[in-house]
């Protein structure tokens, strides 16, 4: 690996950030805030909420066995995808690789910040090769993003290559596991250790259940998280989400159960779709969701629509021509879909 030096923009590596009113006052005793203009009516919503969100952090490190300096929490994922951008990445010169075909959002920040986005096609089993991704770099590369289970495809991808690439990549690696709780893989958390140029991402949006408190986690060094953490808008994730998670996580038990479920779910949805006369191909799922090639997914799309069901039409996306991607729901979702797709005439 270069050096976090070397893989940091010039400009962010010598940033003095912002000092907030609450990061300046860290101690519990006091007992009158006059120091950050809050009003001091309308309890409990007039504070500034933790801008690092410590309490947050202390319970999420006892489920995810990682210490609360080698989390940063933000506003979604997503959030922690645009500042990895902002961070290392000198827009029209730096360059960043991701497998083709991925989650979108890898792009649009790469758009945003005006960064190019070099795409490796995967293989036909959905798979993809760190040679190939390695032979896609060059000294502007200060990115590579990975997506396991991969979205939109719903598959894991193979251990044995996303390790090699992190060993013999020299920049930061991105791996993102909004899907992991669903599959049977483990976590790459359990590594990072081992890894100083490894991202972790997660998010509580699928299996926490909690897309509307838009909180995501990125896992690394004490060094990257610190970096992430200077360039953050400081009070990044708000009371409400912070108070909401908290709660979340003294329900684990709760999430295992829903988890649980939507795989036992998704092995029925898989295994009703094989029927149907409509389909062409189910691709095998670690994730909430499953890729169906149908006989015209546009049209099947549409009429789907009519009936009020919503799936996610990926007929112009690499490598899923004529496919729909589906989100595992409850047995009656489930079933609603399926009856509506008995029905249809091709
Ligand atoms: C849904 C999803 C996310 C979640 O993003 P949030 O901003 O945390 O809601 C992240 N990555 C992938 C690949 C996803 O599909």
């Amino acid at each position: 690996m270069k050096t976090l030096q070397e893989l940091t923009r010039p400009n962010i590596w010598k940033l003095k950030p912002y000092s907030s009113a609450r990061d300046e006052y860290k101690g519990v005793t006091a007992s009158v805030f006059l120091d950050a203009n809050e009003n001091p009516y309308n309890l409990p919503h007039n504070r500034y909420p933790d801008p690092m969100q410590w309490e947050l952090k202390t319970q999420l490190s006892k489920i995810k066995k990682v210490s609360p300096e080698h989390i940063f929490l933000g506003n979604g994922s997503d959030e922690a995808i645009d500042l990895v951008f902002r961070a290392f990445c000198e827009p029209g010169k730096d360059n960043v690789v991701a497998i083709d075909p991925t989650y979108g959002m890898y792009q649009v920040c790469a758009d945003v910040n005006d960064v190019e986005y070099r795409k490796v096609l995967l293989d036909g089993n959905f798979q993809f090769s760190a040679d190939k991704l390695l032979a896609a770099t060059d000294e502007h590369t200060k990115l590579i993003f990975l997506c396991s289970p991969n979205n939109p495809t719903g598959n894991d991808l193979l251990r044995a290559e996303i390790e090699k690439l992190i060993r013999e990549f020299e920049g930061l690696v991105i791996l993102d596991e909004a899907y992991s709780d669903f599959s049977e893989a483990p976590s790459f958390l359990e590594e990072l250790d081992q890894y100083p140029n490894l991202i972790v991402l997660q998010t509580f949006s699928k299996a926490w259940g909690c897309a509307a408190i838009r909180l995501g986690m990125a896992f690394a060094s004490v060094e990257i998280i610190g970096i992430l953490n200077k360039i953050k808008y400081p009070y990044n994730v708000n009371q409400l989400t912070q108070q909401q998670a908290i709660s979340m996580l003294h329900k684990y038990y709760e999430i295992e159960c829903w988890v649980r479920t939507l795989k036992e779910e998704r092995d029925y949805l898989e295994k009703e779709f094989e029927q149907l006369s409509c389909t062409v191909k189910i691709y095998p799922s670690d994730a909430n969701f499953f890729l169906a090639k149908v006989t015209d997914a546009v049209k099947i799309y549409n009429y789907l629509v009519g009936e009020g069901i919503i799936v996610r039409n990926r007929n112009s996306i690499a490598l899923c021509g004529n496919c729909l991607r589906v989100t595992v729901g409850t047995r009656v979702e489930n079933n609603t879909l399926l009856d509506a797709l008995k029905k249809y005439q091709g």
